[in-house]
């Protein structure tokens, strides 16, 4: 770290202690400035960087409900509103017990730069629970989504605050948000949540957005190295919403993914996993990785506890959660041959991991870069919530696969320009950063 910049990442830890994810997220993207503040005495100045690791507002409130028994629980409930200059506060919403102010701030924090990266008119936010959707009932889940709107809808708007889902929260969980928003308001404002169901205001490729991108992103990164996706041999880990639709674009884009995991263990299945399985197991049943082993039976082996990053590949794609990833486990896939890791999940790759990917050489492709296409999906719903419009799903597809080459370029040329070729995380960040201080400069003390 540059060694003006020191005080600066001292002073966060100082301020925010105890909070490992966000001081993981802070370190990696103050990494990258230094060169950038060389350049731009300005952002030193106005102190952009100090203000940007402060969110602008935090939200956390008491989530009380009932259980079908009749029990009551409490839950707490979060929205970190991390920075607005590019625009309202977008960002997800997760729901896992492991969800404390930490981790949101970590998501919030990633997602400013993320937002910033796809050149659409969004701010940086993120928010949840630690309530554990995992075994309640949908009645349960519904209830608990109510009592969560009820506190948070005060913060909110389509020109303030629009959350969409992350972890524990998919198009269901939209659903009963969008629909106690709008009896509390008395206003069908669509533009208010992203990632609603195609009947009633949601965009088509929203759903598989975050996937597919990791994947174009990923194509792209090949392309600059001159290779492609043909026969591959894949791993994707997790098994959730952004897992199922990166196995799905392997798949139409000639690779073959033949393993995935969820939080019980790890399912290898040599041939190539059958994705109409998978999404029934885990789209429709909400069941494990470890029933689609006995229902697929053959060659599928179910690694209980399995560590997915063991089975040999080509390509990664980590899509479950942050620090999935170890420097054991970078070693062990580039030890294998794996040529190319491109990240569905946020930051699922720790500090180690990263470095021995980029000591390796081998195209590595940060989360805040290579998952953006779910929030810039996001992002093309609420036009088309504004325009009171519905786009065909190629054309929306069409403009995905731009937007990701487009981010791809321009971490590509920004890594360049600093004199760090090839590096995509030193590319994302300062031009994420850039976008983001330059905006700040313009509107004053913000
Ligand atoms: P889902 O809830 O749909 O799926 C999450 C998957 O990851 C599940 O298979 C889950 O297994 C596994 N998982 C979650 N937490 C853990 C854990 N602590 N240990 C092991 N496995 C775990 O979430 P998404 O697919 O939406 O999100 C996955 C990642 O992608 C997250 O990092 C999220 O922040 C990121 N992301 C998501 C976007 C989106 O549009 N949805 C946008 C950009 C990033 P199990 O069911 O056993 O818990």
């Amino acid at each position: 770290m540059d060694e003006k910049l020191e005080p600066i990442y001292d002073e966060v830890l100082r301020r925010n202690p105890g909070e490992a994810e966000f001081h993981q997220a802070v370190r990696e993207v103050i990494e990258s400035l230094g060169p950038v503040i060389a350049k731009h005495p300005e952002f030193a100045e106005r102190k952009i960087i100090e203000r940007i690791c402060e969110p602008e507002r935090q939200i956390i409130f008491r989530v009380p409900w009932q259980d079908d028994d009749g029990v009551v629980h409490i839950n707490r409930g979060f929205r970190v509103e991390f920075n607005s200059a590019l625009g309202p506060y977008k960002g997800g919403l997760r729901f896992h017990p492991s969800v404390n102010l930490g981790i949101v701030k970590f998501l919030g924090f990633e997602q400013i730069f993320k937002n910033a990266l796809t050149e659409m008119p969004i701010g940086g936010a993120k928010g949840g629970s630690d309530f554990d959707p995992k075994g309640r009932s949908r009645d349960e889940v519904m209830r608990f989504c109510q009592s969560f709107m009820t506190e948070l809808y005060r913060h909110l708007g389509e020109y303030t605050d629009v959350p969409a889902g992350d972890i524990g929260v998919g198009g269901r969980e939209i659903g009963y948000l969008f629909g106690q928003y709008k009896r509390i308001t008395n206003r069908y404002e669509s533009g208010v949540l992203t990632g609603k169901g195609i009947e009633w205001g949601g965009a088509l490729v929203r759903t598989e957005a975050t996937g597919y991108g990791a994947v174009f992103f990923l194509r792209e990164m090949l392309r600059a190295r001159g290779q492609d996706l043909d026969d591959r041999t894949c791993v994707v880990s997790g098994s959730g919403n952004v897992a199922i639709y990166a196995i799905e674009k392997i798949h139409q884009l000639g690779g073959r993914v033949v393993a995935c995991s969820d939080s019980g263990g790890v399912v290898h299945d040599p041939k190539g996993i059958d994705l109409e399985l998978l999404k029934q197991i885990k789209e429709v049943e909400r069941g494990r990785v470890a029933d689609y082993a006995e229902r697929r039976g053959g060659e599928v082996r179910y690694l209980p506890g399995g560590n997915i990053w063991e089975i040999p590949c080509e390509v990664a794609l980590p899509c479950a959660t942050q620090n999935e990833l170890t420097g054991r486990d970078a070693a062990t896939l580039v030890g294998n041959g794996c040529i190319a890791v491109s990240e569905g999940a946020n930051m699922p790759t720790t500090p180690e991991g990263v470095d021995v990917f980029l000591d390796a050489g081998i195209a590595y492709g940060p989360g805040k870069a290579a998952n953006a296409g779910g929030v810039a999906t996001s992002a093309l719903e609420m036009q088309q919530n504004a325009s009171r419009d519905r786009w065909s799903f190629e054309a929306t597809e069409q403009r995905l696969g731009e937007i990701m080459r487009h981010i791809h370029d321009l971490c590509y040329a920004t890594a360049d320009e600093y004199g760090a070729p090839g590096n995509y995380v030193r590319g994302a960040n300062i031009a994420g950063f850039q976008r983001v201080a330059d905006a700040m400069v313009a509107l004053g003390l913000v």
